[in-house]
């Protein structure tokens, strides 16, 4: 994973409050289980990926902040992870379409079910993350080395 400055840096340029952030950089890479168990609906649900579990929990956190409707922590995690990603894959960051194509194929969800079985899904949030890489392509370059 890059480092937390690395992570602390992207966010901010995302527009994200650091404490949203924080909590969502800190539970990817660390405590995942402490979040879970609070939540006994996750129990029946066990075979899930990871990466599908953490997506829920973070829109349900968004949904819990009911004075913005812009989903913070859903934002943080796609951010986190396709940092991560980068720094794994070594792509070209020239070809964003082919970066975007296997982030989401191998390493994210793009969408969830809500409590009403409707398909929620997050396209918003991932073009704006890519639309920031894309003004600060050079400087992401240099932040991955
Ligand atoms: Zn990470």
């Amino acid at each position: 994973m890059p480092n937390w400055e690395i992570h602390n840096k992207w966010t901010s340029k995302a527009g994200i409050d650091p404490l949203i952030a924080n909590f969502v950089d800190r539970n990817i890479d660390y405590g995942t289980e402490w979040a879970f168990n609070e939540n006994q609906q996750f129990d029946e649900e066990l075979d899930e990926p990871i990466s599908l579990r953490q997506l829920k929990f973070f829109y349900k956190k968004d949904l819990e902040k009911k004075y913005s409707n812009d989903l913070l922590y859903v934002k943080a995690y796609y951010l986190h992870h396709l940092l991560d990603f980068l720094k794994e894959t070594r792509f070209s960051l020239n070809d964003l379409d082919k970066i975007f194509f296997e982030f989401l194929k191998k390493k994210v969800f793009r969408e969830v079910l809500n409590e009403k079985n409707e398909k929620i899904t997050f396209d918003k949030q991932i073009q704006e993350i890519r639309v920031i890489i894309e003004k600060n392509k050079e400087e992401l370059i240099n932040d991955l080395k």
